[in-house]
């Protein structure tokens, strides 16, 4: 490792053109050990031609790029690597057909043979990085974990995907997408208390995804998911409006509304029911032994409803964490338990 203050990185006079065009002219910069630098400017700027010069991804037309002293001439990714230099693109830099593991190796793939990637290190590497970075999620292990499930889950039944806390939902929608691409009978949950839902839903209609929607159980800074109940409650009604729009309707979407919020529920059915919204469409899934009476009223009245059961050997810590996130459901579940 370089002395605190030494020259690390030296780029000078660096010129890059694509034909006519100047991207970066008479460009230098310097990085010392132990300096974090930002680069800021308009877009269209070369802020980011300048960054793949130093990583390799573009060659220089003029200039020098001296690390550590040593002029260097990276020819690729690899090479910068190699010499220390990584760098984290963004997001649209991510390949969307490549999985979470095949994204993360990207210029560095662990090699078998000079021509044959070794995947299970792939693989392994990209687990590893999750546990240290606090992803706790191994994304093939899940994926193949989902796969042996959707071999055994009938056409004509739906496979449901939970949504956990915040920073699962990139991984979770991924898993998602890739499972959809050959099994049509999986859904998705989506939580109206994050600010971001209705992008991922206006990703997700064009698919004609199944989508489960909630208003999300897992307390969430304010900075990512409305903090007041009242505006999670309106956006849950105007998200559910999305997922009935004429335009999800066409795409096939199946749109589940998951919720024993009756105040809400009504305005659902006023909503579809001055929209010429047909019944079969509007779905409702509440949890197992909640507001029995409304989940009877609503399938009575010819709105499908079902109900989630936990089940199987991990339903009670499954139960237990759900309770333990959000204080909120042990008081529902315990006036429910003396209601019913
Ligand atoms: C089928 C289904 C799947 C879900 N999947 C997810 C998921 O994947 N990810 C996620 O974050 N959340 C999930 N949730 C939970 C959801 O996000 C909410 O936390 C939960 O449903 C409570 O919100 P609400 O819409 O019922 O409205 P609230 O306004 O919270 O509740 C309305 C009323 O319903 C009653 N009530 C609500 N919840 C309970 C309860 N647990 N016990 C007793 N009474 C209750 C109370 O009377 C309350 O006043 C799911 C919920 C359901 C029904």
């Amino acid at each position: 490792m370089a002395e605190v203050g030494a020259d690390v990185v030296e780029m000078t006079h660096i010129a890059k053109r694509f034909d006519e065009l100047v991207a970066i002219h008479d460009a230098s910069l310097s990085i010392r050990a132990g300096e974090i630098h930002a680069l800021v400017g308009e877009n269209g700027a070369g802020k980011t031609t300048l960054m793949n010069v130093l990583y390799g991804l573009l060659p220089r037309d003029e200039g020098d790029i001296r690390l550590r002293g040593q002029s260097v001439s990276f020819r690729g990714p690899a090479e910068a690597i190699a010499a220390g230099i990584g760098m984290v693109p963004q997001h649209f830099k991510l390949a969307p057909s490549f999985t979470v593991a095949e994204n993360i190796i990207l210029g560095a793939e662990p090699m078998k043979s000079l021509r044959r990637i070794d995947r299970i290190r792939a693989e392994s590497e990209a687990a590893e990085l999750g546990h240290r970075f606090g992803l706790d999620l191994d994304p093939k292990f899940c994926y193949d974990n989902l796969s042996t499930l959707l071999e055994h889950t009938p056409p004509e039944k739906t496979l449901w995907i939970d949504m956990e806390q915040s920073p699962y939902v990139d991984v979770t929608l991924e898993l998602f997408r890739r499972a959809r691409k050959s099994h049509a009978n999986i859904g998705v949950c989506l939580q109206a208390y994050l600010f971001r839902t209705e992008k991922d839903l206006d990703s997700l209609i064009p698919m004609g995804a199944a989508i489960r929607l909630v208003k999300g159980a897992y307390n969430e800074p304010a900075e990512i998911a409305y903090p007041v109940k009242k505006d999670v409650d309106e956006n849950f009604l105007h998200l559910a409006q999305r997922l009935l729009s004429p335009e999800a309707r066409r795409a096939r979407v199946r749109a589940v509304l998951a919720t024993h919020d009756r105040a809400l529920i009504a305005k659902i059915i006023e909503w579809t029911a001055s929209q010429g919204v047909p019944k079969d469409k509007v779905e409702f899934q509440m949890l197992y032994g909640i507001q029995r009476a409304e989940q009877i009223r609503l399938a009575q009245a010819g709105y499908p409803s079902g109900v989630l059961v936990a089940y199987g050997t991990f339903w009670y810590p499954w139960f237990m964490r759900r309770l333990a996130e959000r204080p909120a459901n042990v008081l529902f579940l315990a006036r429910h338990f003396f209601s019913n």
